[in-house]
């Protein structure tokens, strides 16, 4: 019989476990606390358990540890960015950033991309699957593990697109704010999306407190179709018509990304253009400087981007600089698992 993953279960789906097995339901919130508020991730050490429970838990439930393969710091800002290793083999990253209010991850939702941005290293390596809720989750618990920290945001922006991976991104979101479990208000955390567009409006409906953050890139449908592959499927009007939606519903400001490409989407006419397309909305927008790919020629000038935020600031539209952050150890999602991915079939040993 194949064990039960423990760690995607919700505190109710728990208790009925445990009535299912004959025990008392209350036995769930014990268990549960010693995996997400304790961390304690061997059934072995949950002393308040009986020898006989706990017996019964190692034969219908596993625990699905993450492992460190390599670890990069910046010397320069406190970045971290891990490579983990799943139960599987496969790979996955997260970073951990520093800011002056606190310490926020950047999480992987997939093994991979199946989406195929073209200024993204994730879609490189290619899609194997989509991670379990508890593999979502461990990453931010073993990253505060090593790092000694308490994480008081997260954002859903590492490998993969969290809306391809819903039902299981939906759960994590559930357990990650679990008041008897870790507790983080959904206030601080951030999920990006390519433009999933039936799955926003599904999202808006769960009035879940979380900020959308919306990969645009570009206002123009031929160009956005053209680095975005997804636009094909769902274009712009409708994505936009989405996020309206979305800030209707839930209350919330809508963040869009637009990573500055120089030749691609930093003239005049796309400030002009993105300025129509958004005017008026609840939204603000987040310029990305794009960053390095070694098999991609894109490449943004600084100034380029200060200058297209001003362009866009003369056209009323409130855009930021995103801050870069671990510009030294190659902190753009996918180039780690992708290196790793590369080396592992070629038969090397480290990293
Ligand atoms: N699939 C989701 C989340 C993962 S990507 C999404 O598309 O939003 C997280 C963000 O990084 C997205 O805004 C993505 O477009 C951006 N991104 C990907 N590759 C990049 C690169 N080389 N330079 C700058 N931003 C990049």
């Amino acid at each position: 019989m194949e064990k039960t993953d423990i760690l995607s279960l919700s505190l109710d789906e728990l208790g009925q476990k445990m009535t299912e097995l004959g025990e008392k339901r209350f036995r769930a919130k014990q268990i549960f606390q010693w995996l997400h508020v304790r961390r304690v991730f061997d059934f072995d050490k949950m002393t308040d358990i009986s020898v006989q429970l706990r017996e019964r838990l190692k034969e219908n439930f596993c625990i699905n540890g993450l492992f460190v393969r390599k670890r990069l710091e910046s010397a320069i800002d406190n970045t971290v960015k891990y490579l983990y290793r799943l139960s599987d083999g496969n790979f996955v990253e997260t970073v951990l950033m520093e800011y002056s209010y606190g310490h926020s991850i950047c999480v992987s939702t997939q093994v991979g991309c199946k989406m195929g941005c073209r200024f993204c290293a994730s879609a490189i390596a290619g899609y194997v699957r989509s991670l379990a809720p508890s593999e979502i989750l461990m990453q931010i618990y073993e990253t505060e593990k090593d790092a000694g920290v308490r994480v008081s945001g997260v954002v859903l922006m590492g490998i993969g697109e969290p809306l391809d991976n819903y039902d299981n991104v939906v759960k994590f979101l559930r357990l990650v704010s679990d008041k008897d479990g870790n507790n983080l208000s959904l206030r601080h955390v951030t999920l990006s999306t390519c433009g999933i567009v039936p799955r926003i409006y599904d999202l808006a409906e769960l009035k879940l407190g979380l900020t959308l953050s919306v990969s645009l890139h570009c206002p123009d449908n031929d160009k956005r179709s053209e680095i975005m592959p997804v636009n094909k499927k769902y274009d712009i009007a409708q994505l936009i018509e989405a996020c309206k939606h979305y800030i209707a519903v839930t209350g919330r400001r809508v963040t869009f990304e637009y990573a500055v490409i120089d030749d691609v989407n930093s003239s005049d006419r796309d400030a002009d253009e993105l300025a129509a397309l958004l005017r008026g909305m609840n939204c603000h927008v987040n310029l990305i400087p794009v960053n390095k790919v070694k098999e991609r020629s894109y490449h943004t000038a600084r100034a380029g981007v200060a200058e297209f935020a001003k362009r866009l600031g003369r056209r009323g539209i409130n855009a930021t600089v995103r801050r870069t952050l671990g510009s030294d150890i190659e902190a753009a999602c996918g180039q780690l698992r992708r290196d790793a991915a590369q080396h592992e079939t070629e038969g090397g040993a480290d990293i």
